[in-house]
């Protein structure tokens, strides 16, 4: 934008622009004339230096003007602005951009907007006609009904028992995205590339703990139930896994004692003196005098 050349007389009145400043903030905080700027015909604003150690970087502004053939020059308004090196508040974010998973407390209600990209309509029946309504009649009327098509149509109340059955009968429900979204976060947390699934000695899908979920995310997600694993209750990817797999180890069978051998009913020979004939010993002598191991 091309700049304007200010107004001389407006230019020229720095020593009322400067008393203005410092009849509404006092002398010691404000300094030197830095620049006057053009901001219309006769419209022409003051820049001093702030001197307030809390405002560095700031400057006061002070804007002067002057009507149509006019000599004199009159105050407008005096204004402390931030400049480029101002120090400032941080930008205010709405908090719906502020909130983070696990912030939401009991009792905390947290809106959706109309608009939520993650969701999108669901079926709930509103839009059916009644089995008997003016509209179902009417394309009756238009259909040529043959003997195959006899048969009681099914009526809004069971096909309403049956949505609910199906998870259907919401007014909005995921939309693409959002179920992509989802994915993408309970793979963050329990996908493939978590260190526990790289160390897993195998993955979910193989696991006698992983409960099924329904929908399209239950082709790639399940439920863990292993109350020992790291993801109990938790969404887990089928290719997550961990070492409380079902199958990863399997206890060793316990010992089996071996049987009981009982040989005291056993008379057994023996020589204490081995240079004597055997036939020394009567086999019919009694156990203590034989001797028995
Ligand atoms: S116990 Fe481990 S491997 Fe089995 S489902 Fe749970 S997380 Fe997956």
């Amino acid at each position: 934008m091309r700049s304007r050349t200010p107004d001389r007389l407006c230019a020229e009145a720095v020593d009322l622009a400067r008393q203005a400043v410092v009849e509404s903030v006092g002398e010691s905080v404000v300094g030197a004339h830095l620049k006057a700027n053009a901001d219309a015909d006769r419209l022409v604003t003051h820049t001093f230096e702030c001197l307030d150690p809390a405002y560095r970087g700031w400057h006061w502004a002070v804007t002067v003007a002057r009507a149509p053939r006019a000599k004199n020059v009159t105050l407008d308004e005096v204004a402390l602005l931030p400049g480029a090196d101002a120090v400032l508040a941080p930008q205010w974010v709405p908090w719906s951009e502020r909130l983070l998973p696990g912030d939401l407390g009991p009792g905390d209600l947290l809106p959706t907007d109309a608009d939520d990209l993650r969701l999108e309509p669901g079926w709930t029946g509103e839009d059916e006609p009644a089995p008997n309504s003016a509209l179902v009649e009417a394309a009756e009327d238009d259909l040529v009904i043959t003997d195959a098509d006899i048969q009681s149509p099914p009526a809004r109340a069971e096909i309403g028992a049956v949505a609910d059955e199906l998870g259907l009968g919401r007014p909005r429900v995921l939309s693409r995205m959002g179920l992509h979204q989802a994915a993408e976060r309970w793979e963050t947390a329990y996908g493939p590339q978590t260190p526990m699934a790289q160390s897993a000695p195998a993955s979910c899908n193989t696991c006698g703990f992983l409960v099924p979920i329904g929908g399209s995310l239950g082709q790639a997600f399940g439920v863990c139930g292993n109350e020992f694993g790291p993801a109990d209750g938790q969404v887990v990817s089928f290719a997550y896994g961990c070492g409380a797999h079902s199958e990863a180890a399997v206890l060793p069978a316990p010992p089996v004692p071996s049987e009981l051998i009982l040989d005291e009913t056993v008379v057994e020979p023996l020589h204490i003196h081995p240079d004597r004939t055997s036939g020394s010993v009567e086999p019919d002598a009694p156990a203590e005098e034989l001797g028995h191991s």
